[in-house]
This record gives C-alpha cells, structure tokens and sequence, in this order.
C-alpha cells in the first residue's frame, strides 16, 4: 500500500491513515507529526521549522524534502503520506525519490470537507501529544475530558488550532497544495472521499475506493 492522503486541515487524514496503518501495517508519515516532536526536542530541524508552524504557513521545500527522503528509508512495508506533498515542488520530488526506488503510488486520496466545518473541527481538536491521536470534543470525545483513552495521559489543543492561525493554513491549503488536486487527477491517481461522513463510513468509502473491501459491508 502506497498512499498519498491529500486534503485541507482538519479533514480526516490523520485519523483514517491511523486506521490504515493498524489494519494493513503501512507506515503512516505524518510530516506535521515528525516536525512537532523535532520542535519538542529541540533538534535543529525543529527550530528551523517552528517559526513557520507557529504562523500556519509551510515550510520550505527543502527541509520538507529531506525529511521525507529519510523517512523512506523506513517505508519498505508501504506507506501513507498524511500532509505530504503539500506543494507542486513536493510531488515533483516525491515522483523522483519513489522512480529511484521503482515505486509506484496506488493512489492519492483527496479529503472533501467544507470550511465551517474544517473551523468548527479544528477548534475542538484535542491531541495525544505522544502519538499524535485526536479527539473531537463534540463528535468524538475522549471517555474522559481532556485525557487519552488509551495511555490515560492529557490531550493538548494545538497552537496552530487556534482561529488566526487556522485561516493561515487553509490559505496556504487553497494557494499551494490545492494544485495538486489536478496534478494526480491528470495522472488518473485521484480518489476522493466525502471527509464529513462518520469515521467509519469513511473508512469504509476509502477501502471501497480502493477497491479493498466492498463498500457496502
Ligand atoms: P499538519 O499537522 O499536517 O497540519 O502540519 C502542521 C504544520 O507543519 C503545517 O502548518 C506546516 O507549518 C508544517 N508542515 C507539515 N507538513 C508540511 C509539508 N509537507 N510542507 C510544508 N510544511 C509542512
């Protein structure tokens, strides 16, 4: 399984590649995941990304690239790229390092969610800081306010959650990674999957989409 999972913030990537990785062993990369734990750690990709995270815009190509490049390394079993590509420049090396490595993409998955919605739901986004797991505080709520199910220790909001820096990063959504859209339609790759509908029955449109498992069951 070689996935790319496009779509704005806030549509369900996150949650439907976890489910992914658990039931067919792909590894899910998350690039936002990878450079908030370098922010956490102080390393020096952390800091070099930070200012950018904070404002909701990307950062830059380059270090994005790099990242990802090392990352395949682990991706023998498959992958799910969870905000990667985010820009033309992105995809056009990410088509490079995959052609050195004669990997072929299965698909890249486009996430459809209006904005209310993608507003409404990262303001009551809680995360798992340890593995990235999230919480919707109205559709989806942990069984106990504001503590993981699983490790029982305490969700965060986001920084980048917040209402100002939302509106930053679905402008940089619609100017720079919207293009890709076409970019994997041209190519036939294109699968898109309503992002509003409940987690499962995205899931279960997902593996129907690709042809996985039968949508009706
Ligand atoms: P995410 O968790 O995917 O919403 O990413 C959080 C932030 O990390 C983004 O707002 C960007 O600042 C940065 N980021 C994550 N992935 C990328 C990427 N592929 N290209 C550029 N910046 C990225």
């Amino acid at each position: 399984m070689r996935l790319i999972f496009l779509g704005p913030p806030g549509a369900g990537k996150g949650t439907q590649a976890r489910v992914l990785e658990e039931r067919f062993g792909a590894k899910h990369v998350s690039t936002g995941d990878i450079l908030r734990a370098n922010r956490t750690a102080g390393t020096p990709l952390g800091r070099e990304a930070e200012g950018y995270m904070a404002r909701g815009e990307l950062v830059p190509d380059t270090v994005i690239i790099g990242m990802i490049e090392h990352e395949l390394e682990t991706c023998a079993a498959g992958f799910i790229m969870d905000g990667f590509p985010r820009t033309l420049a992105q995809a056009e090396a990410f088509d490079a390092l995959l052609a050195r490595r004669g990997w072929d993409l299965d698909a890249a998955v486009l996430f459809v969610a209006d904005r209310a919605t993608l507003i409404a739901r990262l303001s009551a986004r809680w995360t798992n800081p340890r593995n990235g797991r999230t919480y919707n505080a109205l559709s989806n709520p942990p069984r106990v306010a504001g503590i993981d199910d699983d490790d029982g220790g305490p969700l965060v909001q986001r920084d980048d959650d917040r209402a100002e820096t939302v509106a930053t990063r679905l402008a940089e959504y619609e100017a720079k990674t919207e293009p890709l859209v076409e970019y994997y339609r041209r190519r036939g790759q294109l699968i898109a999957v309503d992002g509003l509908l409940a987690v499962q029955d995205v899931t279960r449109a997902l593996l129907g989409a690709l042809g996985l498992e039968a949508t009706s069951s």
